[in-house]
């Protein structure tokens, strides 16, 4: 990277976007000693890094399970710096619950042949009932032991914290869209001024394609809505809990998901009678979309999930609020009654392939992107950031294909 004194001391790179990406790519980049400014349109964590159903959990798709495991190494050092995020000593375990025993088997023998070292075993309904009393009483499931349950923003308010701490400036209430003249980027406009920048960084999670080509012909990121409802349970369940029975939930047919993303519906990628990836392959139009029970608990607050609802509008809360908590009641009867303290929708950043985006834009000189995590940004967010921020300081071998950014062209023709 060029010196900044040659742009008058303009930062060395410009951030768009304050989700977990954008943050944790301010405080890898500051860390490293680059002067780094973060812009973020609303506040941090404004997008699915603060409304998430809030689980570090391993994927099930092989080309992210290395950007899992640095993600909980980076996590380690978050809490490590005091920055006021703890990812907990030992994973809670995942249930992926059925009242059929015969598909909580069925799900437990597919992951056990495809991920041999993940430890999954079946449970009738009377070890489940030891196991979670708070569930009802006819339900089977697969143990799987994975999945840390943290505070939805916590990693992203951390890394915030991190990253000013280490002399990055974060501007809120700031759109930003890089400018980009003569083959390279100039940096960024903000408010239709020219912010001068020696590489400009999109983290903009859903909105990173409109903001690379706003003639809307490069769209490799769709999106895909999940509403959640925040409860109070009296005693909640200590695991992460999954419908297993993702598909037919979503109204797309299979008889058997295998799911077991952190969020659900995002599917064991690989396993045998699992679709590949992390969504429906075919998400249900709005009008038909049904919710996909999830519960995990951080923190004191159980967040029920969770919706599907593909489209560029936000889905309507109040009746998705409803049969959140009617399909929740099904699993944690005491659903039915728990105060609620909040409902929301984000949209999850969905790559035609489901896997990231990550590194630089073809076409474009210190122009990068870093987007398109769908259910898994918090799980994996991070370990991208750190890649892109190597590729963005010329320190890093190159990323693998599965997850290079130029797989989809470049947004410039
Ligand atoms: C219901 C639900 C539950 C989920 N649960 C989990 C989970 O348990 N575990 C997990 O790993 N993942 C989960 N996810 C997925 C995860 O939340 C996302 O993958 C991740 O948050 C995406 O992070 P991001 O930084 O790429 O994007 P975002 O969080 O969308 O952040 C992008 C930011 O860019 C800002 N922005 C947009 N345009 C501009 C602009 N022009 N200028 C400046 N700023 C701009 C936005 O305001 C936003 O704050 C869940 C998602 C949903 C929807």
């Amino acid at each position: 990277m060029s010196a900044a004194a040659d742009r008058g001391g303009a930062p060395d790179v410009a951030v768009v976007g304050g989700g977990i990406v954008g943050t944790a790519a301010a405080a890898i980049l500051a860390g490293a000693g680059a002067r780094v400014v973060l812009y973020e349109r609303e506040a941090l964590g404004a997008g699915a890094s603060g409304r998430n159903s809030g689980v570090v959990q391993r994927p099930f798709d092989p080309a992210l399970v290395p950007l899992y495991v640095e993600t909980v190494a980076l996590y380690r050092e978050l809490e490590a710096s005091g920055a006021g995020f703890a990812l907990g000593g030992r994973a809670a375990g995942l249930l992926l619950l059925d009242p059929s025993v015969a598909v909580a088997r069925a799900v437990a023998a597919d992951l056990a042949a495809t991920f041999p070292d993940l430890g999954a075993e079946a449970l009738d309904a009377a070890d489940v009932a030891r196991l979670e009393p708070a569930l009802a009483p006819d339900l089977a499931a697969c143990r799987v032991p994975i999945g840390f349950p943290v505070p939805p923003s916590a990693a992203t308010y951390a890394y915030a914290t991190l990253a000013e701490r280490r002399g990055a400036v974060i501007r809120l209430g700031r759109a930003a869209v890089p400018a980009v003249g003569g083959g390279r980027a100039a940096g960024v406009r903000v408010d239709g001024r020219l912010e001068p920048a020696g590489a400009v960084l999109v983290a903009a999670g859903p909105w990173s394609p409109a903001l690379l080509d706003p003639t809307g012909r490069w769209r490799p990121i769709t999106r895909l809505w999940g509403v959640v409802v925040e409860t109070l349970l009296g005693t909640p369940p200590g695991h992460v809990l999954e419908e297993a029975a993702m598909d037919e939930a979503l109204g797309t047919g299979a008889a058997v998901a295998g799911a077991g993303g952190p969020d659900p519906g995002s599917g064991t990628a690989g396993a045998g009678t699992a679709r590949p990836g992390p969504i429906p392959a075919s998400p249900p139009a709005a009008a038909d979309a049904r919710p996909a029970f999830s519960l995990v608990t951080a923190a004191g607050v159980s967040v029920v999930g969770s919706t599907f609802v593909p489209g560029d509008a936000e889905p309507g809360l109040a009746a998705w609020e409803v049969r959140l908590l009617e399909h929740g009641a099904r699993f944690v009867p005491a659903i039915a009654d728990a105060p609620i303290r909040g409902v929301r929708a984000c949209a999850r950043p969905v790559a035609l392939d489901e896997r990231p985006l990550l590194g630089a834009v073809p076409g474009v000189e210190g122009l990068y992107v870093a987007a398109g995590h769908g259910p898994w940004g918090i799980s994996t967010g991070p370990a991208s950031a750190r890649l892109v921020v190597d590729a963005i300081l010329g320190r890093a071998p190159a990323i693998a294909p599965a997850l290079d950014a130029a797989r989809f062209g470049s947004p410039f023709g």
